[in-house]
Formats: C-alpha cells, structure tokens, sequence
C-alpha cells in the first residue's frame, strides 16, 4: 500500500500519513493536495511518496484531490526545507506554507496559471484618436506605452479593467504575448562590452571560481571598493551561457537597485527582483517566471531564497555579515546559512562576499568548510580613506557637531564633493524631558521612551511604532518647560540646513524611505549629484557605491561601546569599516571621521590601528577562551507574556526538566531578560542552551521538544526558538 506524507499548516513536527485517490498511482513530493483532516477539507503539500506505512492502514484517510501536476516544490528547494525544519525545529508544514505565495493558498489555483502580458502595436504606438476616448483607455494606452510589456494585474493595479483591455485589444492597439513564445533569453545572450579592465587580484579568483561547477562555497573577502560585484558579475557570466539561472541575495531592500543596474547594464537577459515589499500578485508572478526558467537572475532579500528555480546554477551572498540575513519575527532562520544549504542540495557554487565577513565565515574558511579568497586593493585610481578620531569631549560642540567637523564637511563641499553623515537614530531626538520635575514620556506598551518626530508632529516608539500628539504640557507636574535631550537623524538634517542653507540634501531612514519607490529615488538623487549631504542610519551604511562622497563621519556610536552583548563589538567593528568604505571611492581621495567621547577605548584603538581582521582575530581567541560561539552551539528559547512572572516561570519550568536529564558539558543560562524587557505590551525573556557540539545540541535539543512538548501548549504564553541567535 503506497502512503503519501503530506504536510499541513499546523503546528505539529511529523507530517500526517494518506492515501492515495482512487484511480490514482503516482504522485510526485511538493505538491498541493486537499485532505480531510479533523471534519475539514484543507490543503496540504506532500513530502516523501510511496512508502509503507506501519500504521493501521484502516485509520488512514484518502486524499480528496490532488491540486498540482507538477510539484511547486522542487525537490531540491523541498529537501531545503526540510532541512530546516529539523535545524530550526520548526513544524514542516508550517515552513512550506511560509513560502508558499499567498495566491496558491487563496484561490486555490489550479495548476500554474501564468499572467496574461500584453505588448503595444504599432499601430497602438502612434495612435492618434480621432474621436474623443474614454478616460480609461486613455489611461491604459499612456501606461502601455510607457512600458511597452504589461501584465495583467499591472492593469488592475491601476484601475484598469479587462474591459477597457479588451477594447484596445480589439482595436489592435495592443496585442498579448504568450510566455511559451517568450524568446530563450540564452540564444539571445549579449554581454555587455562596456566592462572595466580587471585587475590581478580580480582575474585569478574568476579563474578559480569559475573552475568549478559543482558545490563550492566561496568566501569572497574583497576590501571596500575592492570590486567585488565585478567578480559576480563574471561568475554570473559563466552561468548564464549554460543556460543556468543566478540567485542574488542582498540584505536589504535598499541595496536592490544598485545591483540590479549594474547586472542590466551587463546582460540583456529577463531579470526579476523579489523582496517582501511586492504586491502578491507580483510576487506569484516572479515565482512562476522563475520556475519555468523565463527569468535569468533574480534579485532579492532573504525570502527570495525559498523560490522554485528552473536550473539554478549559482548563489551570490552580497554582505554575508549582514544581520539583516537573520529572520527574527515570528520564526529564526539565517538565510546565509540555508543558502549554504541550498547551493549543496542543488550542488553549485555559493560566492559569499564581505568587505567585513562575519566571524563563523573566517571561522569556516580557516577549518576549510570554506574556501576564501581575497581582494586586497582598491579599485581604479581610489585609495583608503584616512581616518581620524575626534574626542567630543574636549571639543567645542555646536549642535552635536564638532568644529572640526563642520569646518572639514564645508571644505569638501567646496570641493563639489558630497558628504555622507551616518547616525543610527532616526527621529529628531529619542528624549523629551519636563526640566521641572526631570520625568520623561515612557511608552506605555514598551519600556522604552517615546522619540520625537518633528516633522510628522509626533512622539513614536521605535519599538512598537506606536504614536502619540506631541505634548505641550508634562503629563506628570503639567509644567509647559518641555525640552528635548539628544539627536536623531532629522535634526541633524535641521542642523545642516541651517548651516548650509543652499546645499541641497538627502536623508535616508525608516522615515524617509517607506517603500521601494521613495529609497530607489532617493538613491538616484545622490548618485545623480543633485543632493550633496546625505544624512542616513544603517540604511546607508553599507554597500552603496557613491564616487562623489569623499567625507563620511560617523556622528556617535558612544551607545555601542558600552553594550553587554559579546557580539556588540563585532557588530560595530563590520559597520565602521563598512561605513568608512563609503568615502573615497571615486577619484578623489577620501576622509572619515569618528566622533566619539571615549577615543582611547581599546576596541576602537585595536580597530583602527591593526584593522578589522586583526580584530576579528582577537575575538576568536577571546571566543575560544570562553567556549563562546562559535566555538559552540547555542540554542534560545525565547518566550513572550502580558504577565512578567508567567514568563518567567514557563522558561524555569523547562530549565528544571532539562537539568534533571543531566547533559554532559550542556550550559543553560537564564531566565535572561531581554535588553528591552517589555515590548508592545508583551514582557520577554530567554533560555539559552550552550553545547561544544551543534549536531550533538540539536539532537538533544529535538528530544526535549518531544518529551516536553505538552508543557509547551500554554496558550498565555508566546514562544520561540532561536537557533544560533544573534542578538535581541
Ligand atoms: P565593492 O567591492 O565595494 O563591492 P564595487 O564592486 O562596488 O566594490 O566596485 C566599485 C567600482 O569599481 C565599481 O564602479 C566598479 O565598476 C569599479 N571596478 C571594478 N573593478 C574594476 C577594475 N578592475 N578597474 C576599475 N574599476 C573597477
Ligand atoms: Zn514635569
Ligand atoms: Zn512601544
């Protein structure tokens, strides 16, 4: 008897056994299915096919339909996933329906229906109308014409109905293009000529990268401005003339436009972007391009590593250190990790690239599980940029800003150069204080405080994002002497413009930039030259490749020096060296300036006397000393509750289990409060497990939730598990 397992969007680890239909032989793994399950109909995907099943054949049910023919899960990408269900212990069918885009779990479709995609006519191009038309088709053939292929859903996403798209169909204004007619993009392969001239360094990775073919994890170690993006750009060269597809992952949505100008610049093959900002519709549309290979390269944050690939045949990690890589909501995973995974599934190469890699790569490459390779130099004519130290704490400060500052930012501006200011605060100041009785508006969801946001005239928490009017008078004494401590982002912007009242300026933060439109067009407007101060947070820090900017300053990392968190300093280390790769990149050379009031801090004097590597080297060792990751295995449990004691309890309840089982050389630490205790209302804490071997943490770590596991239904309590957590 041949029994199909088939995974449900439930939260339960194992997947459930049926039967086949009736009439019915074969079915192939990653497919939708209806099942009947506890009185219901509901849709499933299968897992593993044609196996015997010890189980009582008579208790088992039939599966009602089979939705697809062809899996929508290719076995490579599902073997993925199941990978990581056992590594995160997350519930399989909880992960497959994650990724799966939200119109096959909506309507149900069946089958792949592909979009329709219309072109305009000739005759649609110059048409001229001789009586008056109707606003829609107005609408309709000035969309069309602007971007000659259109999709369907990019009609109704303007109001634009299949009606008035007939209409012009059956005026030959437009006529549809059929997907299978879509011309091979391989046969029409042209590269472009317009390339520099590869230095070196640049041409002996190519050569070792592109000698192989099968699983490779390469770490690319390529100094900011060293150029990197050329040798994915060559990898990607390769691939592409085998007819193979290219996955580009980027940490973050704001770094997609840069890459993506630099690949359509090269190649005139399809290229598609994925990021969790596209509407649905797109989304399913990039995915069904992918599957059946009408796409070349696709471009994208963490989540677009879970799309079926036609033949994928390489993976680009672009800024692996990046945290952004890790998901933290709702479920943890790594997705330079499971890229990792992925390229050894489907057995092709993987280029990691860092201008600062994380501590587990240099750590990977030095046991051989990779393979590094180095770009040391600059460049063309750019050069490292010099750096300096300012101690604000002997300085005359204006406005948060030394004079220094200030004198050397108007020299380069005289200069026509541009200037990059980096702070990681948004907002005008995170601090509004009552001078009378010293009392501060708190959040009263989180145990933080309200941030003042000018411009949009309100008090925000930047944890839970909730808003309140900005007050004119304390809630506490009512006394109307207001003041604000501290700088954020938006009053550096003030600050600047009233310093340099005709220079034009850009900020890029969470404020600023809300979607994809508003960062590509603001990142135009720098790389354009039309604004010459940007004034940015994280969101600048890395990647971008801006030749204008000379001066970059770093305003104030002081809050960093002093955390708690072992993993703080190498996260300050990669985004100084990251932020001050930003100057000088073109042919000017460059200058950085760190403001900081503790200049004889021995982590900033390590860092930039003997550089990041020597850095990350010290860290080893200190890691080493102190059996810390990743030298071993961590494990948290993380759980979330209106009560704090509730919390707290649920995590001691776990540690008494566990330490009754007595696991050799197994560290549990904790209950831990998190740094930011109470968030949206919910107090946190965690458990960590610490063990020198992950496979042997991971195991035990599956036994537990087993053995536990009806501990674990306590509906107050909201809990999570963070395998190799970074940070919280
Ligand atoms: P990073 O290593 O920081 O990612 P990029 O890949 O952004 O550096 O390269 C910076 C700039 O240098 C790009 O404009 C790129 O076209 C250019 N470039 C790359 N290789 C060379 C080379 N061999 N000679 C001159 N310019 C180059
Ligand atoms: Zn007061
Ligand atoms: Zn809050």
């Amino acid at each position: 008897m041949k029994i199909i397992q088939v995974a449900l969007p439930i939260p339960v680890y194992n997947p459930f056994n049926y039967k086949l239909p009736n009439n019915c032989s074969i079915i192939k793994q990653g497919c939708r299915v209806l099942v009947p399950f506890r009185k219901k109909i509901i849709l499933g995907i299968t897992i593993t096919y044609h196996i015997k099943s010890k189980v009582n054949l008579k208790k088992i049910k039939r599966i009602k339909k089979i939705l697809d023919k062809n899996p929508l899960f290719s076995k490579n990408l599902l073997s993925v996933l199941i990978w990581m269900s056992k590594y995160y212990h997350k519930p399989i069918g909880e992960i497959l329906f994650y990724f799966l885009p939200l119109q096959f779990k909506k309507n149900i479709l069946e089958n792949i229906q592909i979009e329709k995609k219309w072109k305009i006519t000739r005759k649609g191009i110059f048409f001229k109308p001789k009586k008056k038309i109707s606003l829609n088709i107005y609408k309709a053939l000035k969309l069309i014409k602007k971007i000659r292929v259109i999709h369907d859903y990019e009609f109704q996403e303007q109001n634009i109905h299949s009606k008035t798209i007939l209409s012009l169909k059956k005026s030959n204004l437009i006529y549809e293009i059929y997907d299978n007619k879509i011309k091979n993009w391989m046969s029409k392969l042209r590269i472009s000529k317009n390339r520099p001239k590869l230095n070196s360094e640049q041409i002996n990775i190519i050569k070792k990268i592109n000698s192989k073919n099968k699983f490779f994890p390469w770490l690319l170690a390529g100094i900011t401005g060293s150029g990197k993006t050329e040798i994915y750009l060559n990898a990607t060269e390769k691939i592409l003339k085998i007819g193979r597809q290219v996955l580009i992952l980027v940490p973050e949505i704001n770094l997609i436009p840069q890459i993506k100008k630099m690949f359509v610049q090269r190649f005139n093959v399809p290229i598609d972007i994925f990021h969790s900002y596209l509407k649905e519709k797109k989304k399913l549309n990039v995915w069904i391009q992918t599957k059946i290979g009408n796409n070349a390269i696709i471009i994208g944050t963490r989540s677009a590593l879970f799309t079926s690939f036609k033949d994928l045949g390489l993976i680009i990690v672009d800024e692996e250190h990046d945290s952004s890589y890790k998901q933290k909501e709702r479920w943890c995973y790594h997705a330079r990790d499971v890229a990792v995974v992925r390229a050894k599934k489907e057995n092709i190469p993987i280029i990691m690239g860092s201008a600062t890699p994380s501590i587990e790569s240099i750590l990977n490459a030095k046991v051989g599980k990779y393979f590094r390779v180095n770009l040391t130099k600059k460049t063309g004519k750019s050069k490292i940029a010099k750096s300096k130290i300012i101690d604000l704490s002997n300085q005359i400060v204006r406005n948060e800003m030394s004079i220094y500052l200030i004198s050397r930012i108007e020299f380069h501006l005289k200069k026509n150069n541009q200037v990059m200011l980096f702070l990681n605060r948004r907002g005008y100041a995170p601090l509004i204080i009552c001078y009378d009785c010293k009392s501060s508006k708190k959040c009263f969801r989180c145990s933080s405080f309200y941030t003042l946001h000018l411009e949009e005239k309100y008090l925000k928490c930047h944890y839970c994002e909730s808003v309140i009017l900005i007050p004119k008078q304390c809630s506490n004494c009512g006394s109307t002497n207001l003041n604000t401590i501290g700088f954020g982002t938006e009053k550096i912007e003030e600050i600047m413009r009233s310093i340099f009242p005709k220079i034009p300026i850009t900020r890029i933060d969470k404020d600023t930039a809300k979607n994809f439109e508003k960062i590509e067009e603001k990142i135009n407007k720098i790389h354009e030259g039309e604004s010459r101060i940007l004034i940015g947070t994280q969101m600048i820090a890395k990647g971008h490749h801006f030749p204008n900017v000379t001066l970059v300053a770093l305003l104030n990392i002081d809050g960093a020096l002093f955390s708690n968190d072992y993993r703080a300093t190498e996260k300050l280390a990669q985004l100084y060296t990251q932020v001050s790769g930003r100057a000088g990149r073109g042919k000017d050379s460059g200058e950085v300036i760190l403001q900081t009031c503790f200049p004889n801090h021995p982590f900033l004097r390590t860092l930039l006397r003997d550089g990041y590597y020597k850095f990350i080297e010290k860290s080893l060792k200190d890691r080493k000393e102190a059996s810390l990751p990743p030298y071993s295995g961590q494990i948290s449990i993380y759980s979330k509750c209106h009560s704090n004691k509730l919390a707290i309890d649920f995590l001691k309840k776990i540690k008494t289990f566990v330490e009754r089982k007595k696991k050799e050389n197994l560290l549990v630490l904790g209950p831990i409060p998190f740094t930011l205790l109470k968030k949206s209302g919910l107090f946190r804490w965690k458990l960590v497990f610490q063990h020198p071997s992950k496979t042997s943490l991971c195991n035990f770590f599956s036994k537990l939730l087993l053995n536990y596991r009806k501990y674990l239904n306590d509906k107050k309590i909201r809990w999570i598990i963070d395998v190799d957590p970074i940070e919280d």
